[in-house]
């Protein structure tokens, strides 16, 4: 099928319904839920049937996939979109599920000394720019169990993917009309600089220095924390868990995300 032919039968389609059963099981499931107010559960609840109907999912490395996974990770992916609106999940269709962590190989190319290294990484989760979000689901399932410990793959993945939206992964998704792109940068960059500089200096740092390797992975490292540990970074890094409060919780009418994308 040709790929506008699909995207027209996609719009016409109806989204599959979520059954109460399921959806009662998947809210019992994980206290991440409890935070909800009704009318957010309803508009998550939405969001997943159109990320059921939207979004291809596979199974790697031996695991079996089942539905109740597919939705648990559906809502997992949805809730960083829960204001700024379904579109933000636009770019990608497909999710690939490993039982646990997976090995990629990587190249590393080292600026100053122009040595390019090749090795195997364990990776619990990784976004590809234009391609799919591939997960851990032991993870997943850890993060549901535990869903305030400070870590949600999920999350992680899906900040990636937010970055990615504007067309460059450097830290600063598309913002909405009321971040201006000005104080996302300073506040991200600022924070980031301190954190670099307590790693440098060998510190025990609460944010998980992993943030420290990028813009990117910071912004995706703190929006983690936002969903699973938010005191933890209201007092690490108060001016960025305001900036993301603002932003996670900002409302974007899918008709004025195209007229932000000048907010560049
Ligand atoms: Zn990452």
């Amino acid at each position: 099928m040709t790929n506008w032919l699909r995207r027209l039968r996609e719009a016409f389609a109806p989204a599959p319904r979520i059954g109460d059963a399921d959806w009662n099981a998947l809210l019992a499931r994980s206290a991440l839920f409890d935070r909800l107010g009704a009318d957010e559960r309803v508009a998550l609840r939405a969001l997943c049937e159109r990320f059921l109907a939207r979004k291809t999912f596979s199974a790697a490395g031996g695991h079996v996939l089942n539905d109740a996974e597919c939705l648990a990770i559906a809502a997992l992916a949805c809730l960083p979109v829960l204001h700024l609106g379904f579109d933000h999940l636009a770019g990608w269709r497909e999710v690939i599920v490993y039982p646990g962590e997976f090995r990629v190989r990587r190249e590393h190319h080292d600026e100053h000394s122009g040595v390019v290294t090749e090795g195997d990484d364990e990776l619990i989760g990784e976004a590809w720019e234009h391609g799919p979000v591939i997960l851990s689901w032991a993870d997943v399932a850890t993060d549901l169990e535990r869903p305030f410990d400070g870590f949600n793959v999920v999350a992680h993945e899906i900040a990636h993917k937010l970055d990615a939206l504007d067309g460059a992964m450097n830290g600063t998704p598309r913002l909405p009309p009321s971040i201006a792109r000005r104080d996302w940068v300073e506040a991200m960059q600022s924070a980031y600089d301190a954190l670099l500089r307590a790693v440098e200096r060998g510190r025990e740092t609460a944010i998980d220095p992993y943030a420290a390797e990028s813009a990117d992975e910071y912004f995706a490292v703190v929006s983690e924390l936002h969903f699973s540990d938010p005191a933890t970074l209201a007092r690490e890094a108060p001016a960025v868990a305001a900036l993301l409060a603002r932003f996670y919780g900002a409302r974007a009418p899918e008709t004025s995300v195209a007229a932000s994308r000048s907010d560049r």
